[in-house]
């Protein structure tokens, strides 16, 4: 499995950094794998360890129909040599997140909303009895996923005054928080939750650690909630990309980066300050988008095209 690590450090160049000030760089974790990308990657590292230490040869996980956590758990397993089943939230659906799970060898099952909700008790009866089954929870939140995340932070050169971070369970804003306080950065830790409600994830960090003045959470850039997008975040999308020629995903990193933009010129970062943004990868996500992005820049269907062959 080729795998680009560590992954590269870009600076962002955009005049309204420079007129507040400001040094906005990128790491592109997006570029670590094509499918098993961004933090999902480092998530599973250790995960997958454990299951094969474990002598384990069969993943089974959980995730929405546009995962892009079941979808590097199948590449992973693949590469691997190890089985893998998905366990899907919803009636049965097809799209290019799901057929790729099941190009890579994923057995899927689909379960209503209800079930899903008891990941714990759903593995039990499928897999009571499959001694080769490892349980991995949904998003691979777990403290092999917040350690492997945390590496993520020894691959930097240089110290930042902010990182920002989107979160779905906050495994990976818990593995960069977890090294800002061992190394007793001074960091401040930016997570831009991808779901309305988001206050939950501080008791999902406080799971692992305790929570100081270096961790802010912001909760009011899901547009709408987990998956959904407004016109104005696929605009902003699409101006990042032309600006930049980097792609987000309408789920995740397209809300930290416009939250991190809003912040700039709303001046709450300060003149001088040298800022990280986390690119966690998950540009498949854009496909879930690919009309409604078309219709407000018909340009964009060649780049998504290329996305599916991929
Ligand atoms: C899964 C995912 C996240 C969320 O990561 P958590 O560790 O669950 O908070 C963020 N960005 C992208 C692109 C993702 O695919």
């Amino acid at each position: 499995m080729q795998l680009n690590l560590p992954s590269p450090v870009q600076q962002l160049i955009d005049p309204i950094f420079a007129e507040k000030g400001l040094e906005v760089y990128i790491k592109r974790d997006d570029l670590i794998h094509p499918l098993i990308s961004g933090n999902k990657w480092r998530k599973l590292k250790y995960l997958l360890q454990k299951a094969q230490s474990e002598n384990k040869s069969h993943l089974v996980t959980f995730g929405g129909a546009y995962s892009n956590h079941l979808l590097a758990t199948a590449a992973a397993a693949q590469f691997s040599g190890l089985h893998s089943t998905g366990i899907v939230r919803g009636e049965e659906v097809s799209n290019e997140t799901l057929k790729q799970c099941h190009a890579s060898g994923m057995t899927l099952i689909f379960t209503d909303r209800e079930s899903y909700r008891d990941k714990q008790a759903l593995f039990n009866h499928y897999f009571k009895n499959d001694a080769d089954a490892f349980f991995i929870d949904e998003g691979g939140a777990s403290a092999e996923g917040v350690l492997g995340c945390s590496e993520l932070m020894d691959e930097l050169d240089q110290e930042f005054d902010h990182i920002f971070c989107a979160a779905g369970t906050a495994t990976t804003a818990a593995g960069i928080y977890q090294s800002i306080k061992n190394h007793e950065l001074n960091t401040q830790l930016n997570i831009v939750s991808a779901l309305k409600g988001g206050e939950f994830l501080l008791e999902e960090i406080q799971k692992y650690h305790s929570i100081d003045e270096r961790l802010t959470l912001h909760t009011n850039y899901h547009f709408g909630g987990y998956a959904k997008s407004t016109d104005e975040l696929l605009e902003f999308i699409i101006s990042f990309y032309k600006q930049t020629n980097i792609l987000l995903d309408p789920v995740y990193t397209g809300k930290m980066m416009f939250a991190l933009y809003d912040l700039v010129k709303r001046n709450h970062l300060k003149p001088g300050s040298r800022i990280l943004a986390i690119h966690t990868g998950g540009l498949m996500g854009l496909l879930g988008v690919k009309e409604k992005i078309c219709k407000i820049d018909p340009d964009f269907k060649q780049i998504l095209e290329q996305l599916c062959q991929k």
